[in-house]
């Protein structure tokens, strides 16, 4: 996974989310098997907020292996968790097969505690001294993470990220790529040398729009603003042309680690993919 994110190959990689509830995986599976049809070069399973992901990601990176022959990225999150717990996850995820970890700090809920680790960093930096056959990836923010002093201070802590044994970064939505740009100039600036995936996600109902926004204070630029208020009754074409157009912006400008948002909906990645499918050929 890492050489392909480092090398002038176009990587488009998927994310999906585990069942609310244990048990319960015939609708990741679905998305999983229509996913595999568009051949994404890795998937990446997230954890569940505060912590309380239980084993549900190791079932899905599992399924995803095993059934599907996917290359898998398993989220990993340092709020709640103990260096007993994470021992066992490593059992886990040793047995399955996975290799590749996203670490990260994790979302908070106001009971969220911490134990052993406080920042992404220091869950990183245990991770390679401890178990140094897993590769690491972590998050990074185009716009700043929103508890964030300054996008300078953000980036900083990113460049900590990296010295603690991150390798590869993907990006928190965006749907204005001049932030992108922006922002990729002032990491490598700070020598930040990583391969950075660009999330991007396709917004296909007004409801998800007011909801991202508010949770990630993700900058609407006029474009996106004017195709979402002229698409009120049903925007799913829309958003999926948009981000395509976002894509294709993105490839034009050199950048070629894209990961999608999918929300578990094959017919989007589908959709998405199938647009850059004769780019992924050169
Ligand atoms: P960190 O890098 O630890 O940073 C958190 C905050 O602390 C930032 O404001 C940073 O500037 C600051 N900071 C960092 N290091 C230090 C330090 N040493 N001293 C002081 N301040 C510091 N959440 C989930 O719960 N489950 C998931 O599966 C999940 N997947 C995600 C995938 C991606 C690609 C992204 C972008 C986010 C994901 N999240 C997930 C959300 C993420 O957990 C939250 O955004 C969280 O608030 C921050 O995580 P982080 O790893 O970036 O944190």
């Amino acid at each position: 996974m890492i050489d392909k994110l480092k090398n002038d190959q176009l990587c488009l990689s998927v994310e999906v989310f585990p069942p609310k509830k244990e048990g319960h995986l015939e609708g990741v599976i679905r998305a999983l098997k229509g996913i595999g049809e568009v051949n994404p070069d890795f998937v990446s399973v997230t954890y569940g907020a505060s912590g309380a992901g239980g084993d549900k990601t190791a079932d899905v990176a599992s399924v995803a292996i095993d059934a599907f022959g996917m290359k898998v990225l398993a989220h990993v999150t340092a709020v709640n968790l103990t260096k007993q717990k994470l021992e066992s996850m490593v059992e886990t995820y040793r047995r399955k097969n996975v290799k590749n970890l996203l670490i990260l700090r994790g979302d908070l809920v106001p009971e969220s505690k911490f134990f052993d680790f406080r920042y992404a960093s220091e869950l990183a930096l245990y991770i390679k001294k401890n178990y140094p056959e897993f590769t690491l990836f972590g998050a990074c923010y185009p716009e700043g993470h929103p508890e964030a002093e300054s996008l300078e201070k953000d980036i900083e802590f990113m460049r900590h990220k990296e010295d603690c044994g991150i390798e590869a970064f993907i990006t928190q939505l965006f749907f204005d790529n001049s932030c992108f740009y922006d922002f990729i100039d002032k990491v490598r600036q700070k020598n930040i040398t990583s391969p950075i995936s660009a999330g991007i996600m396709p917004i296909t109902s007004q409801s998800q729009t007011s909801r991202i926004v508010s949770m990630c204070g993700t900058h609407m630029p006029p474009t996106f603003a004017k195709m979402v208020a002229n698409n009120v009754d049903n925007l799913y074409d829309a958003g999926i042309d948009y981000a395509v157009t976002q894509i294709d912006d993105l490839i034009n400008n050199g950048q070629k680690n894209i990961h999608l948002y999918s929300m578990n909906k094959a017919d989007i990645a589908k959709r998405v993919f199938e647009k850059f499918e004769h780019k992924r050929k050169l």
